[in-house]
C-alpha cells in the first residue's frame, strides 16, 4: 500500500514494501523530519507532465541510518534522491563524485544514482537565482545584497552563489556573529576586484545590530532572510519595518505562508517582496534537469506547489 513517508526499514525490504505501486518509485527526499516536504506534489507533477513512468517518495531517514540507506538505492532502482535538513552537509562525504559548485558550498542536495556511483550536487545555490530573477526581473550579480541568517545551510549556500555570481556587495548578518565573520573570511577571495566604488566594503560580516543593520540598507538592493524566523505566523519580523525603505527588495526563503513577518513588513513600507516558494521551485527544477536532461515543466510544478496544503 502506499505510504506518505516511508522509511529506512522499507528500504531493506524494498521489493516487499512497495509490491504493487505503480508508477514505480524512482526518486525520494531524505530528510528527518521529512513529513512536511512539497517536493513530492512538485516532482509527481513535473513526472506525470512529462509523461515519464516513476514516481517520488519522502523518506524518513535519521542521521544515524543516512550512509547505509543511500548505499540501498541503486540495488532498489532509484534514479536519484533529494537531500534535506538535517542530511545535507553529511551526505557530500558519501558520494562517490561531488560536482564543484556543491563541494565549494559544501552540501549535497540533490543525488544522481549512476550504476552503482553516488554523484552529488547542490541546486539551492542556483535555485536563488533564478527565483531572485523571476520574483523581480533582476540579476543578484547587479546586485548589493544583505544576507540574514549566514550561519546557516541556506545561508551558507546564498552566500556562496553571491560570490560565483559576483554580486555587487554582499553584507552577512548573523545571531551569532562569529559565524558570519568565519564565511566572510572564506569568500573574501571571491571579492577582491573593487567593483563597487564607495564608502562601503564590497564583503562585510556584521553582527545582529539594529543600528549597523539600518546604516548597511542605505547600502542593500535586495534582502534575502536565511533565518528560521518567521517560520511561525507569530514570529516577529527579522527587521522591523521602521528601518525599511520603499525601494528595497526582500526575499524571504522562507515558504510556510504567502505572507510571513518579514513580508508583511515590507508591505507595510511598500517595498517589492516575495516569499520562498520560487526558491523552492527553481531548486527543483534544476534537480529535475539533472536526473533527467531535460527542461522542467515549470508552471506544471509552480501549480503542483501552490495547491499542495
Ligand atoms: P539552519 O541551518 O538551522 O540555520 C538557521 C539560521 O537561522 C541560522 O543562521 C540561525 O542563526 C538563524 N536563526 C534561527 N533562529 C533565529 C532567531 N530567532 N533570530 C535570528 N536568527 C535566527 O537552517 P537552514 O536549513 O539554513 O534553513 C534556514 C531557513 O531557510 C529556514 O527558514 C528554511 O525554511 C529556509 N530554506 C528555504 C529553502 C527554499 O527552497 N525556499 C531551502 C532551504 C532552506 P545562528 O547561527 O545564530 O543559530
Amino acid at each position: 500500500m502506499q505510504k506518505d513517508v516511508y522509511t529506512f526499514a522499507d528500504l531493506q525490504d524494498w521489493p516487499n514494501a512497495t509490491a504493487g505501486i505503480t508508477p514505480p518509485i524512482r526518486l525520494s527526499v531524505f530528510g528527518d523530519p521529512v513529513a512536511h516536504s512539497k517536493s513530492p506534489a512538485m516532482h509527481n507533477a513535473a513526472l506525470a507532465a512529462c509523461g515519464i513512468d516513476a514516481q517520488y517518495i519522502r523518506l524518513q531517514i535519521s542521521p544515524g541510518e543516512l550512509a547505509d540507506a543511500v548505499r540501498l538505492l541503486p540495488e532498489n532502482g532509484f534514479l536519484g534522491t533529494n537531500v534535506t535538513i538535517p542530511h545535507k552537509v553529511a551526505m557530500l562525504s558519501l558520494m562517490d563524485e561531488v560536482d564543484d559548485n556543491a563541494r565549494k558550498i559544501g552540501t549535497v542536495n540533490t543525488v544522481v544514482i549512476d550504476g552503482k556511483k553516488l554523484r552529488g550536487f547542490n541546486t539551492d545555490g542556483p535555485g536563488i537565482v533564478r527565483a531572485v530573477r523571476s520574483e523581480f526581473s533582476v540579476d543578484l550579480r547587479d546586485l548589493r545584497v544583505m544576507l540574514l541568517g549566514a550561519g546557516g545551510g541556506a545561508g551558507r549556500a546564498i552566500a556562496m552563489q553571491c560570490g560565483f555570481e559576483n554580486c555587487e556587495r554582499l553584507v552577512l548578518v548573523n545571531r551569532t556573529f562569529e559565524k558570519a565573520k568565519a564565511l566572510a573570511d572564506e569568500l573574501q577571495p571571491l571579492f577582491r576586484s573593487t567593483k563597487l566604488l564607495g564608502p562601503v566594503a564590497r564583503l562585510e560580516a556584521i553582527p545582529w545590530d539594529e543600528a549597523q543593520l539600518k546604516f548597511q540598507l542605505q547600502h542593500t538592493d535586495l534582502v534575502i532572510n536565511a533565518t528560521s524566523m518567521g517560520m511561525k505566523f507569530s514570529d516577529p519580523s527579522p527587521l522591523p519595518a521602521s528601518i525599511l525603505t520603499p525601494n528595497l527588495i526582500l526575499y524571504d526563503t522562507i515558504y510556510t505562508s504567502a505572507r510571513t513577518p518579514l513580508l508583511r513588513a515590507a508591505d507595510e513600507v511598500g517595498a517589492r517582496s516575495a516569499n520562498g516558494l520560487s526558491m523552492l521551485l527553481h531548486q527543483g527544477a534544476l534537480s529535475f534537469e539533472i536526473w533527467f536532461n531535460r527542461e522542467a515543466p515549470l508552471d506544471a510544478m509552480r501549480i503542483a506547489l501552490q495547491q499542495s496544503p
